[in-house]
Formats: C-alpha cells, sequence, structure tokens
C-alpha cells in the first residue's frame, strides 16, 4: 500500500475512537493565524502522530494551516498556487 493511503487509513482507524482536537477551530486552516497556539494543540491531540504522519506522506488536505504540528504553505503565497509544502513546526 502507497504510504499515503497507510497514513490516511491508519488516520481514519485512529479518528473512530478519538476526536480531533482542532475540530471546529477554523484557525487550522487559516492563512492568517498564527501557527504557534495551534502547533501546541497539535502536540496534545490524541491523533498526533497519526495526523503528523499523514501530513508528511501527502499534500492532501488543508493548503493553509497547520496539520499534525507542521506548518503548510503552498509554493506561491501569494497566489495559493502550486504544491503544497510541508515546514517544520515550532514545537513538532
Ligand atoms: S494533530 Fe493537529 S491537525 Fe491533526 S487532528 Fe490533531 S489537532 Fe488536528
Amino acid at each position: 500500500m502507497h504510504r499515503a493511503t497507510r497514513a490516511y487509513a491508519d488516520l481514519r482507524e485512529a479518528m473512530r475512537d478519538n476526536l480531533p482536537s482542532c475540530l471546529g477551530d477554523d484557525r487550522f486552516t487559516s492563512e492568517t493565524a498564527a501557527p504557534e497556539p495551534l502547533i501546541k494543540i497539535c502536540a496534545g491531540c490524541p491523533l498526533y502522530s497519526q495526523c503528523r504522519a499523514m501530513a508528511m506522506s501527502s499534500n492532501k488536505g488543508p493548503i493553509f494551516g497547520v496539520l499534525g504540528g507542521l506548518v503548510r504553505r503552498p509554493d506561491n503565497p501569494s497566489t495559493g498556487a502550486g504544491p503544497r509544502r510541508v515546514l517544520d513546526g515550532i514545537y513538532g
């Protein structure tokens, strides 16, 4: 199984028993929200390891924001164009 597919399946399985700590929090997909507090939330999330593995293996998910304790940005932030990049989280 492809690494991204495996990571996504693992995350979905873990979500059966755990809610994401970011549930309903729009800052996680915001272009402008400061990432530091969000990265701290990720660090305490029960899905952290699975979510981080998915973020590192795939460009699926939000273009902007924080996923699995990692900051996401498109290659061209002014237009949102181009492949998404995953940047190291400050606490990640
Ligand atoms: S690790 Fe972060 S982005 Fe992933 S589900 Fe948890 S709170 Fe959300």
